[in-house]
């Protein structure tokens, strides 16, 4: 039993052991209670059976965090409330003041200012270079980094990082990897097995699906790194925990991830197929085209190029505008990964973060428009794609 599919619906549950019900239980207790002091006692002191909180732990988000931990190919993963809150625990367990972070230029933008003005104020130094460089990485590297952390593909714009050549030459400097898979998700890339340390995700995106819970996790390729973000990061330092109801709607994503993901991929190719070319276009960031600068890194590291594309349009930001604001069908709407086509504009929204100066060094054109394909079909969302461009074009 081990295909991606079998392990999503099934991995980690045995209905008997639950009265027989198909859908595991969702444990709505925010506390545990013990047979007597001494079971409590030896709960607490980690060497005896049980829950104690659902802070720390609680059956629901241990299954999730189970059937995570099998879909990347790691020893063990923690679920959070968001997945900020799993970037930021796992970052405040792994960095002390005086280490440094090299991390790639382009980063989605609460990440870029989690490390320029949240971790930056207490000690922790921020260097980023472009990852597809490997003499800018070799240059960064020689500064003996404590982590690197990178996105592939990066939010907003499709660059792709070669994980195992990053990972290779980041152990050879002893520094840890870190890697965003939310744009990816387990069934198109498995970092750890790239040789990444660590797997971090948004699970409001793609892994719930549906756009109706927010969550993140974190997966570790070493079981005790992973006790350690949740005993420290999760634990006492941000306690981003994620509530048992949302772990529900989670595992309930997990089980069509397979076959939402092909359908998110192929509507991302026929929009690709669209805007390539088409004349009020400037430029089309999607790896699964032939003449993209990534193509033939997706095609080795992943198992197909993602449901997420953007573009830039002639007449940057007001082309912009008139494109976004000329959609019928898809909605103007931050977020991915959703059921639902989402559209929008980094620069005013979602890398707002960023000052202009710092957009253009990660490569965020201004006039950037970004795409997530949702489960629509193929046909209505080229129709109105197609309209929107006209009025674009003025
Ligand atoms: C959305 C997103 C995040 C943040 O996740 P939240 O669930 O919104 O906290 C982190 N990384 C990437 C690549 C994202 O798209």
């Amino acid at each position: 039993m081990s295909g991606f599919s079998t392990l999503a619906i099934h991995h980690g549950y045995d209905p008997q052991a639950h009265h027989g019900a198909l859908v595991p239980p969702t444990y709505h207790s925010a506390t545990f209670a013990f047979p007597g002091a001494e079971a409590a006692a030896r709960a607490f002191a980690g060497e005896g059976p049980g829950y104690v909180y659902t802070r720390i732990g609680n059956p629901t988000l241990a299954l999730f965090e189970a059937r995570m931990a099998a879909l990347e190919g790691g020893a063990a993963a923690v679920a959070f409330g968001s997945g900020m809150g799993a970037i930021t625990s796992t970052l405040w367990t792994l960095l002390r003041p005086g280490d440094l972070i090299l991390a790639d230029r382009t980063l989605y933008g609460c990440t870029f200012a989690f490390l320029h003005h949240g971790i930056g104020q207490f000690g922790v130094r921020v260097r980023q270079v472009d990852m597809t460089d490997p003499a800018a990485l070799a240059d960064g590297l020689r500064e003996r980094p404590r982590l690197v952390y990178l996105e592939s593909p990066a939010n907003p714009n499709m660059r792709l990082i070669d994980i195992a050549a990053v990972a290779a030459a980041a152990h050879a400097a002893g520094a840890l990897v870190a890697v965003d898979n939310t744009y990816a998700t387990p069934y198109l890339q498995q970092p750890l097995a790239l040789g990444a340390d660590v797997v971090l995700h948004s699970a409001t995106k793609y892994l719930s699906g549906h756009g109706d819970a927010t969550a993140g996790v974190m997966v570790a390729r070493d079981a005790e790194l992973a006790a350690q973000v949740r005993l420290q990061g999760l634990k006492d330092m941000t306690g981003a925990v994620l509530s048992p109801a949302d772990a529900s709607l989670l595992l309930r994503g997990l089980k069509t991830l397979a076959l939402r993901m092909d359908r998110h991929c192929a509507n991302a190719r026929a929009l690709a197929g669209l805007l390539h070319g088409h004349p009020a276009v400037a430029r089309v960031y999607y790896p699964g085209l032939a003449d993209d600068p990534f193509h033939a890194l997706a095609a080795r590291q992943m198992r197909q190029p993602g449901g997420m594309l953007a573009f830039e349009l002639h007449g940057g930001v007001a082309a912009g505008r008139r494109f976004i604001d000329a959609l019928q069908l898809v909605a103007c709407a931050v977020s991915l990964g959703d059921a639902e086509s989402l559209a929008q504009h980094p620069a005013s929204m979602t890398h707002s973060t960023y000052t202009p100066e710092e957009r253009a060094a990660a490569g965020i054109g201004e006039g950037l428009v970004r795409l997530s394909a949702g489960l629509e079909d193929a046909p209505d969302l080229l129709e109105d794609v197609a309209r929107a461009l006209q009025a674009a074009a003025g």
